[in-house]
């Protein structure tokens, strides 16, 4: 292992020697197959991980049942001092659960500390609604009635998590499940599996100061077979998904076979729109980042840019100096905005979704191949998954294209030019996904037309702000093929009890509503 990589497990108490557990049940432990983390930066293996047997996944759902069996009863505002605590243990480590996102997924660190501040952040969301989730008294139409809407914890929530935001969609999920009073299970990404030992390690420790059973937080690595008995499992009432829309169909399918809740946060596939009053100032660094932060791997990612005929040239005169600027580096050093992306798989995604752009002669103007050894400054980078960001303009604005039609996961932005904002706004939503969208204007007017019935279709809408980049106050997600998914803010803690009406008859009658006569 290379002291670099040491250094950061051992920060986060990750054994830098022998195999590593990769589940937590209350104990640590891991009998199943072996997988290997990978560094993307370098192709080093930083650990081998043992995942979760099957035999190993049905303990891990019986003392998560049992956990919350004891959770429930724990008043929700003590469930807020734990979160609390959870908090301030993680804001502790913020810098080095940073660098591990870094090492492990390949984003660049600041990315990596946002994704950790974000948890952070979530936590004291969660403090607060811990005193907060309220149900309600409804006047009741009988004498002598209330009905009561209350909130009750709803069990084992399982939260099976894509690679590319390894820790924040796990925080997401936890803060408002434990607020809830419930135990959840995670079922990581097979190629982010440090992450998910850093943090449950983390966790454990604040569960088990306070009394609390560990498997109120419990964690199995492993593969999809290990996703599917979650989904399967009619222990578990909601499931929380967050990856491709692929599998997100599988998921959801299952979890509605059985009745169960489903959240599915899937595929974006996210246009920025130019009107020729925006400031470009603003505009340009922030379609950039939108289009290569996390080297083009998060799901509000930029993939489709509409400029405005008037202002179409020279923005991408613009962009192309940015985007032909840029060097590749090693993601953990300060100075670097563009890291790896993450896996061998994501090179292929990439490769193939440029070479179609070469197939259907698109006007590539910049990137287009893989970077060379030489283009690599750093001869510890020359093992890494590095990709030229990718700027094209194809032939064809057509959206029913497949090219305009699909996510492609990787840092490739395709521009086409518009006449009128109407003409963009139906491109926009011509597509099956929906997640996030973003309008570059100083007219008032267009802003009405983007926020209103007629204008964008997805769960996230913003105007002279990127399409990536949300905070967490508001309810993240998207619509149609994102799967209508919430999490986070807003009212997103609502899915994550079940619901009683309760009509409670204070009287000495028992009158029937709506005034059906019943005498007996
Ligand atoms: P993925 O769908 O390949 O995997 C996601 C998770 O599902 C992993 O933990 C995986 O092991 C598990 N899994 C795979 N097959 C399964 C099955 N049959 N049953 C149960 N679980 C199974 O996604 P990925 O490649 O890790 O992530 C990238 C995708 O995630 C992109 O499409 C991206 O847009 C999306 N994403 C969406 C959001 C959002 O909030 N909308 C956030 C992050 C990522």
């Amino acid at each position: 292992l290379s002291s670099r990589a040491a250094n950061i497990l051992s920060a986060l108490d990750i054994p830098t020697t022998g195999d590593v557990n990769g589940v937590y049940d209350g104990e640590w432990k891991g009998a199943g197959d072996i997988v290997e983390s990978i560094c993307p930066s370098t192709g080093e293996v930083l650990a081998r991980v043992k995942t979760a047997s099957p035999e190993e996944l049905h303990v891990a759902l019986g003392k998560a049942s049992d956990a919350y069996t004891f959770f429930r009863n724990v008043p929700a505002p003590q469930r807020g001092e734990i979160l609390r605590q959870i908090r301030e243990a993680l804001a502790a480590k913020r810098s080095e659960l940073g660098a591990l996102i870094s090492l492990e997924m390949g984003k660049i660190k600041t990315e990596g500390v946002g994704e950790v501040q974000e948890f952070v952040d979530i936590c004291d969301y969660a403090v607060g609604l811990s005193r907060m989730m309220n149900g309600r008294v409804i006047a009741s139409e009988r004498p002598g009635h209330s009905i009561l809407e209350v909130p009750n914890p709803l069990g084992v929530v399982g939260v099976l998590s894509a690679f590319n935001f390894p820790v924040a969609v796990y925080g997401w999920n936890l803060a408002l499940s434990l607020a809830a009073g419930n135990a959840t299970i995670w079922k990581p990404s097979p190629t982010t599996p440090l992450c998910s030992i850093a943090v449950t390690t983390i966790i454990a420790r604040v569960l088990e100061q306070n009394g609390i059973p560990g498997a109120v937080a419990g964690l199995v690595t492993g593969d999809n077979n290990a996703g599917a008995a979650i989904v399967e499992s009619r222990d578990v009432p909601l499931v929380s998904f967050t990856g491709s829309e692929r599998v997100g169909r599988i998921v959801g399918k299952t979890v509605q076979s059985r009745f169960g809740k489903v959240i599915l946060e899937l595929g974006g596939n996210n246009a920025a729109i130019v009107m020729p009053d925006a400031d470009l100032k603003m505009a340009v660094p922030s379609i950039f980042f939108g289009a290569i932060g996390t080297a083009g791997q998060r799901c509000t990612s930029t993939r489709r840019l509409y400029l405005h005929r008037q202002i179409a040239d020279e923005f991408l005169e613009r962009l192309q100096k940015v985007y032909t600027r840029l060097t590749p580096g090693d993601p953990l050093e300060e100075k670097t905005l563009l890291g790896p992306v993450h896996s061998a798989a994501s090179i292929g995604i990439y490769e193939n979704a440029v070479q179609h752009l070469k197939d259907i002669d698109a006007n590539i103007l910049a990137g287009g191949s893989r970077y060379a050894a030489a283009d690599i400054s750093a001869s510890h980078l020359h093992g890494g998954y590095f990709v030229q960001p990718t700027l094209a303009v194809p032939k064809s604005a057509d959206p029913a294209d497949a090219l305009w039609q699909t996510e492609t996961f990787a840092p490739v932005l395709n521009c086409a030019v518009f006449d009128e904002l109407e003409e963009a706004i139906g491109w926009n939503n011509a597509v099956p996904q929906g997640l996030s969208s973003s309008l570059w204007t100083r007219d008032v007017r267009n802003v009405g037309k983007w926020i209103g019935p007629g204008g964008s279709d997805t769960g996230i809408v913003n105007v002279n702000v990127g399409t990536s980049g949300a905070e967490i106050g508001a309810a993240f997600g998207g619509n149609k093929s994102t799967g209508w998914g919430r999490e986070s803010g807003g009212d997103a803690w609502k899915q994550y009890v079940r619901w009683s009406a309760c009509t409670v008859n204070f009287s000495d009658a028992a009158p029937l509503a709506q005034g059906v006569d019943f005498s007996v």
